[in-house]
């Protein structure tokens, strides 16, 4: 076929709720992805931030087709040995990278298969266990598009068709301490957030916002959940983003880069919190045998290759380049580790299609911000040719 023909075939059966870009990619590797005519392209978009550890790593793909060969799947009514050696690995890095409060480690796991299905699991579990209906989210947020995490979800763009949303949601300013005091009340189970909102435009939390959320959840015993399915697994410089900060969640919530590009997501919260009872939540894959495996290869991978400190230091030098040589286009650089927001003062529409035809494939978030998030694993060289051709077409 020619790739005109698999274009054709998608836009015959596609249900228009992405919008695509014209390349048929078909193969990947590393931080390269190369479309059916043979174009490669520099993958800045780390494949919507779920490549952490890159594309087909080697490690990832043999423990994929070794765990498929023995068994692919089984559901949580029984044990299974990828299982529980993943809770092991996972929690012993959540263990060492969050550490412990009075409610105990996040060693609580509920494995499930998407980032917005953790967070349905988040807001059920907030809702059991503080036997309270009260959800507050932050402004500019982004959740995930399923009917919960949608009512968690800021963007009118993305609710108002879906109307009515899961009652007793509400939003406040992002990095406004002084709300937190009156939204957060006696009737809140949960006060969710992304530590770097990522949709949103990529704005990092501060540090007294966090402090405030922490402070004000203890006092009125509601539940601080941090939605890391973005800025998690490394992408921010370390493991886990709350890590640049002093305020610790009970309640993290992850997915994307989790399971190396097999779907995944998992809710992980204090021990001392307790545990459902059987039948109030369950999925027939979360936890199935391939995602657990090739996640402990990601783990694996990620700690064998420090990821995290490679995307702290990459990100750091690519912020202090963007910075340095900010192109007249651009009102604001931020970012943390290899999660970089450049806020312009024209549409990222036409940037992002000019990139694409450089062999540069990035991301917006929102109408006037380019967000890059690329593979971890990304060579120095391809970064730093990736900048170039970014800022040639920002000084264009
Ligand atoms: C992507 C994302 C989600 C939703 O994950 P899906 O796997 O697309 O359902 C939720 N929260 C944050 C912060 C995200 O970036």
């Amino acid at each position: 076929m020619n790739p005109e023909d698999y274009v054709v075939l998608e836009k015959e059966h596609m249900s228009g709720g992405m919008a695509r870009r014209p390349a048929v990619i078909v193969r990947g590797e590393g931080a390269r992805i190369t479309d059916a005519s043979g174009k490669e392209y520099l993958d800045l978009s780390g494949a919507h931030g779920w490549a952490s550890v890159g594309h087909c790593h080697p490690e990832v793909t043999r423990a994929i087709a070794a765990q498929a060969a023995r068994l692919v799947m089984h559901t949580e009514n029984g044990y299974n040995d990828q299982r529980a050696l993943w809770f092991r690995d996972l929690s012993a890095i959540l263990e060492r990278e969050v550490g412990s409060t009075e409610k105990g480690p996040l060693t609580r796991i509920h494995p499930c298969n998407s980032g917005a299905e953790a967070v349905e699991g988040a807001i059920k579990a907030a809702r059991y266990f503080t036997g309270r209906p009260g959800i507050v989210a932050a402004k500019r947020a982004f959740h995930g598009r399923t009917l919960g995490a949608l009512s968690a979800t800021w963007k009118p763009h993305y609710r108002e068709p879906f109307l009515p949303l899961v009652p007793e949601f509400h939003h406040v300013p992002f990095n406004d301490p002084s709300v937190l005091e009156e939204a957060v009340t006696e009737k809140t189970a949960a006060l969710l957030l992304e530590v770097v909102q990522g949709e949103g435009g990529v704005h990092p939390a501060t540090p007294e916002f966090l402090d405030a959320a922490r402070r004000i959840c203890d006092e009125r015993g509601a539940l601080l959940v941090f939605d890391e399915i973005q800025t998690g697994m490394g992408r921010t410089g370390k493991w886990f983003a709350c890590g640049h900060f002093q305020a610790r969640p009970d309640i993290l919530l992850l997915g994307k880069a989790l399971g190396g590009g097999i779907p995944m997501g998992a809710v992980c919260w204090r021990r001392e919190i307790g545990t459902f009872e059987a039948g109030r939540h369950a999925s027939t894959f979360g936890g199935g045998p391939l995602p657990c495996a090739a996640s402990r290869a990601v783990l694996e991978v990620m700690e064998k290759e420090d990821l995290p400190g490679r995307a702290a230091r990459l990100g750091a030098e690519a912020l202090e380049r963007l910075k340095k040589e900010k192109p007249p286009k651009v009102r604001e650089v931020r970012g943390l580790g290899l999660m970089i927001g450049l806020e312009l003062k024209v549409k990222v529409n036409p940037i992002l299609r000019a990139l694409m035809e450089k062999g540069v494939w990035a991301l917006p978030a929102g109408p006037t911000v380019l967000r890059l998030l690329p593979p971890l694993v990304i060579t120095e060289d391809e970064l730093n040719r990736a900048l170039d051709v970014i800022l040639e077409v920002l000084h264009g």
